[in-house]
């Protein structure tokens, strides 16, 4: 089950939470449902790098995104 990390944009809390399909999680600070979802730096093989917020790319086109073709 993957870990996600999100930002909460009421509060600004910065959390991280296991997601299933179909949930949605909630700021365990203030239960805002408003969050960005941050790339997971937990699960994500290390590859020297941090991966900056840019494009969207497709898992199968981008041998850069990490964790995205287990
Ligand atoms: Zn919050």
């Amino acid at each position: 089950m993957p870990i996600y990390s999100y930002a909460c944009r009421d509060c600004g809390d910065e959390f991280q939470t296991l997601v299933r399909s179909g949930e949605t999680p909630a700021c365990p600070s203030c239960e805002s449902e408003k969050l960005d979802q941050q790339l997971s730096l937990i699960a994500s093989p290390n590859k020297g790098g941090e991966v900056d917020s840019g494009p969207a790319c497709t898992p199968a086109g981008c041998p850069a995104c990490p964790g995205m073709m287990n």
